[in-house]
């Protein structure tokens, strides 16, 4: 991913190396450059705009600096910029401070959340975590059993809703609320410090899935609750994302698919839109292709 942008931004910055001083034309010529490879990366238009112009600012106010020639010292700006736009400081899990710390996973039909669930839990659980995952994806017919076969991988227990059973304390069948509600409560009573909650997805937006996930939201009042995008959906990325931080307020991003040869519009795309800072990233489909996400090594890799 990003390899593209990656190459062009260097082609660009190429060009101003031997320069003694940056004329304004010479600084316009760069944003130019560097707006064409960011929407050709697919990254939005408005995020596009609004980055290009704090760079021309900022270029055009930087005070030549003694120890950076005018190349280095746009690189240095595009990459704080890239930085700031990917969330800033790494952002790690924020735990409870007393009983389970709750995560719930949210994000259309086929982002990865159930993958995803796999991958988290073994992270934490080799962190020394005790997690359980928590199925209330009721909608597709195979998600219970993947999520089953996900922590067998992970090695973490998972509980899933009783087919048949009726009252809330035997696991309810077809009630997404309250097996996210019974979920947790057997985390507490089993002392798992961690749990994480699968939840339903749609191929596209949907009311009734958000109002869903909305409730779950509410009736388990997460620590964070992680949104999942597929990074290869490209200027799709944006509504998708607003659409979901209107419905259940995430704290967090999470970029799937980034083994995948995504152009990397919507990873920046997604974060500057919402403010929401980018926290894991997915990079296939074993148990273990899964990375804390730091803005600044991303940012380095764009801009190596
Ligand atoms: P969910 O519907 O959001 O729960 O999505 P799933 O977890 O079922 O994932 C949908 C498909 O994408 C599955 O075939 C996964 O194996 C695959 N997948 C998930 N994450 C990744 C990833 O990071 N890279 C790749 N290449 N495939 C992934």
């Amino acid at each position: 991913m990003f390899n593209s942008l990656s190459d062009r931004l260097t082609a660009t910055f190429k060009n101003l190396r031997g320069k003694g001083r940056l004329t304004e034309a010479d600084v316009d010529a760069t944003v130019r450059e560097i707006r064409r490879a960011l929407l050709d990366a697919d990254v939005a238009v408005p995020v596009v705009r609004e980055f290009t112009a704090r760079v021309r600012e900022r270029a055009l106010g930087a005070e030549v600096s003694g120890a950076l020639n005018p190349s280095q010292q746009i690189v240095k700006i595009v990459n704080e910029e890239l930085v700031e736009i990917l969330g800033g400081e790494t952002r790690r899990i924020r735990l409870a401070k007393t009983g389970p710390t709750i995560i719930m996973l949210a994000g259309l039909q086929g982002a990865g959340k159930t993958t995803l669930a796999g991958k988290l839990a073994k992270w934490l659980k080799a962190q020394g975590h005790s997690p359980l995952l928590v199925a209330c994806d009721l909608q597709r017919p195979n998600a219970v059993t993947q999520l089953q076969v996900v922590g067998q991988r992970a090695g973490v227990p998972v509980f899933a809703p009783h087919p048949g059973a009726t009252s809330e304390l035997e696991h309810p069948a077809g009630d997404p609320v309250a097996v996210a509600r019974a979920g947790v409560e057997e985390a507490r009573q089993k002392l798992h410090d961690v749990v994480i909650v699968d939840t339903a997805g749609r191929l596209g937006v949907d009311a009734e899935m958000m109002e869903q996930a909305s409730e779950i939201r509410r009736a388990i009042v997460p620590n964070e609750v992680l949104f999942v995008i597929d990074a290869m959906i490209g200027q799709d990325a944006v509504n998708t994302a607003v659409a979901f931080d209107e419905g259940v307020n995430f704290t967090g991003i999470v970029l799937s698919k980034l083994d995948g040869d995504a152009r990397g519009g919507a990873a920046l795309s997604v974060a500057s839109v919402t403010g929401k800072p980018v926290m894991f990233a997915s990079t296939g489909e074993g148990v273990d292709d899964f990375e804390l996400f730091h803005p600044d090594r991303m940012a380095s890799r764009i801009l190596d």
